[in-house]
């Protein structure tokens, strides 16, 4: 049986694999079909939040089910819309008080392509990695997610479709937390989303997320099935990843696209790259330049994101003809670019901002004493500095 390490509470349903149903249903004596219908109950349309409510199962089963797993591992949602209801942000409240968001975006359908519906799920309250951009870095490391903290995120979401005959289309890990840092989780929740006597959904409409945990890489790469994998890059230089994204201290750039090269070539997947646009922080024709003769000739795209605005950053986005001018050295260089607009900025859609407001404000001094901390470490960056700090605690092999 799947154990619960992180809450001390019962394992969430939605994290047991078929086999660990089968024998929980086999210790009570119970038909095999049953964990059949035990499955149905909990994926199909994003499934029960409650035992008494699968009127296929016996009533002692349904009991037995309270008594030893939590059905739904969220308590409590509440739901923030924007994009004139195109975007719908989820602040989820889980048993034990932990807060974690996802992120549902809905896409109409546009000449050829089809309408989609993308959730962006978190895999750890928090996180280690601690990018000076992001408001969830900022948060610092709260735990891990339980797979079915991960999958019931996934369930609310398919729900709320479900009332309106819709499916989600694609997953994306891309919320709060670093996924491949909370790797057995994370495997096991994506095993799940693609096992098709579970969520069911193709390997190539999950990406995972990561800020550039290489031994994760390796091992989602010998994992096999087509997954897409997402690598935050940010920059193209050590010395002002360094500042950008704390982890390249650990697993510089080139060691990053190295492991994301034998992801591609093992999996025949293009590598998505992701870059936060930082007005005169990481956007100069030099970085550019840096970033074209990296990516030449890989099988790969680039995704140039302009700065969401966070509290407590001296940064904000990058202005849109810059950003432009960096696509094109970028393309002219063979390397196929998009400029992605920012969803649901004015609900603070790059995750962790809901969650960091709830966390409340921190004193003024702190504040301005971390603004000038990043304003002096960007600008050592940009001439070429590396910086001696330690690597961020909390981050392991
Ligand atoms: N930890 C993983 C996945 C979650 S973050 C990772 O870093 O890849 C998902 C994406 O949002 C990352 O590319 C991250 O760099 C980006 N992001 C975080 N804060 C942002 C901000 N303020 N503006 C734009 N993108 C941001
Ligand atoms: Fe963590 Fe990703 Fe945010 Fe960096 S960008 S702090 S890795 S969640």
């Amino acid at each position: 049986m799947t154990t619960d390490l992180t809450t001390a509470l019962r394992p969430g349903l939605s994290g047991l694999t078929p086999d660990e149903l089968s024998t929980w249903v086999a210790e009570q004596g119970e038909p095999s079909f049953r964990a059949r219908q035990i499955a149905d109950a909990v994926w199909k349309a994003g499934g029960a939040t409650d035992a008494a409510t699968i009127r296929t199962l016996p009533a002692p089963l349904r009991d037995a089910l309270e008594r030893d797993f939590r059905i739904d591992t969220v308590a409590e949602t509440e739901l923030v819309l924007a994009d004139g209801g195109l975007t719908e942000k989820a602040l989820h409240r889980l048993d034990d008080g932990t807060l974690i968001e996802s992120v549902l975006m809905h896409y109409p359908a546009r000449g050829v392509s089809r309408e989609r519906h993308t959730l962006c799920i978190s895999s750890q309250a928090g996180c280690a990695v601690g990018c000076p951009f992001c408001a969830t870095g900022e948060l610092g490391f709260g735990r891990d997610l339980e797979v079915a903290e991960i999958m019931d995120q996934v369930r609310h979401a398919a729900r709320r479709l479900a009332a309106d005959e819709k499916r989600l289309t694609n997953i994306v890990f891309m919320g709060m937390g670093e996924p491949l840092l909370n790797l057995d989780r994370v495997l096991a929740a994506v095993e799940a989303l693609n096992d098709p006597r579970r969520f069911g959904l193709g390997a190539r409409h999950i990406t995972v997320s990561t800020s550039g945990v290489v031994p994760g890489i390796r091992r989602l790469t010998a994992l096999g099935p087509q997954f897409t994998l997402a690598v935050s890059l940010h920059a193209a230089r050590d010395a002002l990843r360094d500042v950008l994204v704390p982890l390249n201290r650990r697993w510089p750039v080139a060691e990053v696209v190295g492991a994301a090269r034998e992801h591609a070539v093992a999996t025949g997947r293009r590598i998505s790259y992701e870059y936060t646009m930082i007005g005169g922080v990481n956007d100069t024709d030099l970085d550019a330049q840096a970033l074209a003769d990296l990516l030449r000739g890989d099988h790969a795209h680039v995704n140039l994101i302009p700065m969401n605005p966070v509290a407590h950053t001296p940064w904000q986005a990058s202005p849109m003809p810059v950003i432009e001018t960096f696509a094109g050295t970028l393309r002219e260089a063979g390397i196929s670019t998009t400029i992605r607009r920012n969803r649901g900025q004015e609900v603070g859609a790059a995750c962790g901002q809901l969650a960091a407001e709830r966390a409340g404000e921190p004193p003024a001094p702190a504040v301005a004493r971390r603004r000038e901390r990043l304003e002096m470490a960007s600008a050592a960056a940009l001439r070429g500095e590396r910086s001696e700090d330690p690597v961020p605690s909390g981050v392991g092999e």
